[in-house]
């Protein structure tokens, strides 16, 4: 019997061919033989034609994900080449480095490892799984992971809200090596401490990493202002670009207590205030005018489509607030990592807060993830995080 395939209607295969990683639902005009969830199954044109292989899963919107694009199989081999093409993409782009040893190893589709996130933290390394296909090939692709680079600890965090999509058991674990609570990494030379098990998301925002250095550059003499400071990534870039003062918000009793860890760590004790505080709360009391450079970096607005509007609502808000405490010549960093929010809507959103503070600004910058977040060109499902720089008239 032939493998099994999954076959495209008419006219849906011309993203495919040309990289992009997902198949849709309503793509799908048949599949022929029979493919279990979280198999591997091929994947073919209307007339026939291979286009590649990749991981199924019914339950999900996106029953398919394309992992090769030749005929072969997907075993231990497979994810030992994968992760050392990963591993060449990140030594090309100059990671790690001696001043940078958190990096993103693994992007998920960018990497033709759909569902797999890899960041390494000096010697430790956190997998984030998020579809079947990839959880029930943990232990190969583990085994790739210690293979191909020196892992003390090898931690797994695969959140419940995909596990459960997907159907897989979520893990937050020691899944190899040395149990340890939290890992020394640096960010372009400044010392961090990451806590996979119990920071967010696989222990730092990796991806941040470029505009932190950006902010940096910036910051010279500036009142700063960290909104959504998580462990303190743009107060601690700030305080090395000689800000006169620096105050970190953040709603994480847990995060607090980082950023304080951190400042201690990296000589900023005393320039620091790090507050735990709702954001909206925060910048809502806030002394008007009174910072140089406002960073803002919240989580997700909007989960989901139907999130659109609220989300719209709540980043025109937030960022009313911030300019509300910009001094005149300010610069105000804006980011948005919902994917639902395009670039175009979030400037517009940026737009519509200015008006409403009053304020004009002028966008002088536009950036997107660290270069270790590698994609597939025109893959715009996976183009989340949006930065604006803003200079404030
Ligand atoms: N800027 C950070 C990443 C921010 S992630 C960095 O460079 O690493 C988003 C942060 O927002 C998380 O730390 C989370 O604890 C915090 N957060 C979530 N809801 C919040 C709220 N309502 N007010 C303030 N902080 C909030």
């Amino acid at each position: 019997m032939a493998a099994p395939q999954i076959v495209l209607r008419k006219g849906r295969a011309r993203p495919l061919w040309f990289g992009h990683p997902w198949v849709y639902a309503n793509a799908i005009a048949r599949i022929d033989g029979q493919v279990a969830p979280g198999d591997v199954v091929s994947l073919a044109d209307h007339d026939g034609r291979l286009i590649g292989r990749g991981f199924y899963n019914p339950r999900s919107q996106i029953p398919m994900r394309l992992c090769t694009r030749v005929d072969e199989p997907v075993d231990a081999a497979f994810f030992a080449r994968r992760i050392k093409q990963a591993r060449a993409a990140r030594t090309r782009l100059g990671l790690p480095s001696e001043a940078t040893t958190a990096y993103r190893l693994v992007n998920s589709e960018g990497d033709d490892l759909p569902g797999l996130v890899v960041d390494i933290y000096g010697d430790a390394a956190v997998a984030q799984i998020t579809t079947l296909g990839m959880a029930n090939r943990r232990a190969e692709i583990f085994d790739a992971l210690e293979a191909e680079l020196p892992i003390k600890t090898l931690y797994e965090i695969s959140p419940p809200s995909y596990a459960e999509l997907e159907g897989f058991a979520p893990a937050s674990r020691v899944a190899r090596g040395a149990p340890r609570a939290s890992v020394p990494a640096l960010e372009d030379g400044i010392a961090l401490e990451v806590e996979p098990l119990s920071g967010q998301k696989t222990g730092m925002f990796i991806d941040q990493r470029e505009t932190r250095a950006r902010v940096g550059t910036l910051a010279r003499g500036a009142r700063v202002l960290d909104v959504y400071a998580y462990a303190g990534g743009f107060a601690l870039a700030a305080a090395r670009g000689g800000a006169a003062s620096i105050t970190a918000v953040d709603s994480s009793a847990r995060a607090v207590a980082r950023i304080e860890a951190h400042a201690a760590a990296n000589g900023a004790r005393g320039k620091i205030e790090a507050i735990e505080a709702d954001a909206f709360r925060f910048l809502e009391t806030a002394t008007p005018r009174a910072f140089d450079l406002i960073v803002i970096d919240p989580p997700k607005f909007a989960r989901a489509r139907k999130d659109l509007e609220a989300a719209r609502k709540g980043y025109e808000r937030l960022n009313a607030l911030a300019l509300q405490a910009a001094a005149p010549g300010a610069i105000l960093v804006t980011c948005s990592c919902s994917q639902n929010v395009d670039a175009e809507t979030f400037e517009r959103i940026v737009a519509a807060g200015a008006k409403q503070a009053g304020r004009e600004v002028r966008v002088f910058e536009r950036r997107g993830p660290a270069a270790d977040h590698l994609l597939p060109p025109g893959f715009t499902e996976g183009q989340y995080l949006k930065v604006l720089f803003c200079y404030v008239v």
